[in-house]
């Protein structure tokens, strides 16, 4: 049997905290071993609950959570959460204060000596590059080295599914891309199956193999970082990876016309409503001598290596593109706007 056989299943599963609308709403999902899937969605989507009901820390009212052949949870079934083999990482690492790095990483550890699991944690310790702080409390870490105890201590019993609830929030960018680093290379190495919840777009997209999109309480699409970025379901799923614009089109002859020009719409009715949409970095800006719509530079931001600008077209409408911050546009430059066909992608007004 391969990895990829070994899978944590969940179907339909409903979390209802009170009478009304479900926190979980009959969400599916898969993790796979040896993979790391990303449940991205804004606050109070439902992603904390779901991870906890994979915990065992909240109990199913529908669906079901099996792991391989064993059902974790249904309605009836709750297998209690030391049963489950399954490392949480919660959001505020919740390490025992009064343990070191290394006893706090020891403590879910069972049967062997105590030199043996004090040597196991260890070996955890190193692989998250913390043996050096092996004998430090909680309180003489920093924000980055907890979170890193708290991943080694979910990883030490070796479970087949590691569950974490946005492990990086409280840390600053520069730590965050550090430790995304360390993190990614524990995991691979674990081989279990990984839950990554977070709101950063940015991190599920460098870290996960797969996303999950979380919307009120449901798994609205699935797939790979790339292929959601570029080709979103619908306009909820393509704006919870990013900026995007949206052109409201009609189809003819398997194209859609826009403002800044045709996208090929495959697939499509003639006179279909469909939406365009473009990221900002798939909208070209030349100079006013080029060729498009033209445009006025409204607004200029200078990024991380990259400039943001709000482009007014002749109708008034404004747009949004992104550049490389050695394109020299400045305010009020009168510009021409196009499209990159290849990174254009057309969707049912209907799925907006
Ligand atoms: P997220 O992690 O995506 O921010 P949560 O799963 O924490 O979302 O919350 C989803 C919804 O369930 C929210 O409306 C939240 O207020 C509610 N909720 C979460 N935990 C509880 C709880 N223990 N009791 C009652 N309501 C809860
Ligand atoms: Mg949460």
């Amino acid at each position: 049997m391969t990895l990829d056989d070994r899978l944590l299943d969940v179907r339909g599963a409903t979390v209802r905290y009170a009478p009304g609308r479900a926190a979980v709403d009959g969400a599916d999902l898969r993790l796979t071993c040896g993979r790391v899937t990303a449940l991205l969605g804004p606050s109070g989507s439902g992603k904390s609950s779901l991870l906890r009901a994979i915990a065992g820390l909240e109990k199913l009212d529908g669906g079901e959570i099996r792991f391989e052949n064993n059902v974790w949870s249904a309605p009836g079934v709750h297998l209690p959460p030391e049963q489950r083999r399954c490392g949480v990482v919660f959001q505020d690492y919740a390490l025992f204060p009064h343990l070191t790095a290394l006893d706090n990483t020891a403590f879910g550890l069972r049967g062997g000596s105590r030199a043996q699991r004090r040597a196991q944690a260890m070996q955890r310790l190193i692989a998250v590059e913390l043996e050096e702080r092996a004998h430090a409390y909680p309180h003489q870490l920093s924000g980055g080295e907890q979170q890193r105890v708290a991943l080694a201590r979910a990883l030490a019993p070796g479970p087949d599914v590691v569950l974490m609830d946005e492990p990086f929030s409280g840390l600053d960018r520069r730590l965050r891309t550090d430790l995304r680093a360390t993190t990614a290379r524990a995991l691979r190495q674990s081989a279990a199956a990984t839950l990554l919840v977070t709101h950063d777009a940015e991190e599920a997209l460098a870290l996960a193999d797969t996303i999950a999109l979380m919307s009120e309480g449901r798994i609205i699409q699935t797939g790979a970082p790339d292929a959601l970025y570029l080709r979103p379901a619908s306009l909820t799923a393509a704006r919870l990876l990013g900026e995007i614009e949206v052109f409201d089109a009609t189809v003819s002859n398997s194209h859609a016309a826009t403002p800044l020009g045709g996208a090929p719409a495959p697939g499509f009715a003639d006179g279909a409503p469909v939406c365009v949409l473009v990221r900002p970095e798939s909208i070209q800006v030349r100079r006013a001598d080029g060729d498009g719509a033209l445009a006025t530079i409204t607004e200029r931001r200078a990024g991380v290596g990259q400039l943001r600008l709000v482009c007014q077209m002749s109708d008034g409408r404004e747009v949004m593109a992104r550049t490389l911050l050695s394109a020299r546009h400045r305010q009020g430059d009168a510009v021409r706007l196009s499209l990159d066909p290849d990174a254009v992608h057309v969707i049912s007004a209907s799925a907006a």
